[in-house]
């Protein structure tokens, strides 16, 4: 019996550590392909130069696999914590208790600052990992439930039932979202969601990393008042959730991909 606990147990603690990676690889090639559309031509050449000719999205999820692997002497996996920020009801990112090892926000802030402030001082490699984490993050900024509550470990604790499957409301943003919303490529989804004025994208990219951050706090307020009005303990989703927040799984990777070109452009060009 106890053999059957610590199995379970470790089997829970998997299930936790897999479903870490906010939107999933096709999430983050969404956001990294929107964002090379925005480039101006002088980003382009310096962020070519330092890719040694890969492109933005070919790295989109570098981070979420580079905190895994062994090769930890170069501190990567001192950036675990920088996916996400959990904030509780009632509190925003100034009042929420802070993760000691930073988070999505404050890495950002700080990797950001390095870029534009001290690049003359960073080692080409620096460069290189701070622009692949910087892509990622700004994908992992718009992941609604890596802006979930602290009390339900973003999501990882609210337990739904994914059409026939047992899963959390985490995972479901991670990637199950996207996959069930569309049968599109990374670069159909591009094609069809990146087709807003100008205008939209100057509005859009107004404000800063705690700002964007607190709107998708806001659109992940929306998915846990969803769950707990069905009043079911483990709440069912399927087709007509697929229908109600696919706009707002279009928007968010929108978005993102707005956000992030804004970003490289302001450190490279
Ligand atoms: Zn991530």
């Amino acid at each position: 019996m106890k053999r059957l606990a610590i199995t379970l147990m470790s089997i829970i603690m998997l299930m936790d550590f897999t479903s870490a990676y906010a939107w999933g690889p096709k999430g983050h090639d969404v956001v990294a392909a929107i964002a090379e559309q925005h480039l101006t031509p002088k980003a382009k050449r310096k962020i070519n130069k330092l890719l040694e000719g890969k492109s933005i999205v070919y790295y989109s999820s570098w981070m979420d696999n580079i905190q895994n692997s062994p090769y930890w002497e170069y501190g990567y996996n001192k950036t675990k914590t920088w996916h996400y920020a959990n904030v509780d009801k009632g509190l925003t990112y100034e009042t929420m208790p802070k993760n000691e090892n930073g988070d999505v926000v404050n890495g950002l802030e700080m990797l950001t600052k390095e870029m534009t402030e001290n690049y003359k001082e960073l080692t080409d490699s620096m460069k290189v990992d701070y622009l692949k984490m910087i892509v990622h993050m700004v994908g992992d900024l718009h992941c609604p439930m890596h802006a979930g509550r602290l009390s339900d470990r973003g999501g990882n604790n609210t337990r739904v039932m994914w059409f026939r499957n047992e899963t959390s409301l985490h995972s479901v943003w991670d990637s199950k979202m996207i996959d069930s919303a569309r049968q599109w490529s990374y670069s159909e989804w591009c094609e069809q969601l990146d087709r807003k004025s100008r205008k939209y994208r100057k509005e859009i990219v107004k404000g800063d990393y705690e700002d964007w951050f607190m709107k998708t706090v806001e659109e992940a307020a929306k998915l846990y008042d969803y769950v707990e009005s069905t009043g079911e303990i483990v709440p069912s989703l399927s087709y007509q959730f697929v229908y109600d927040f696919t706009p707002l799984l279009e928007e968010q990777l929108l978005n993102a991909g707005y956000r992030l070109a804004y970003v490289l452009n302001e450190i490279f060009d």
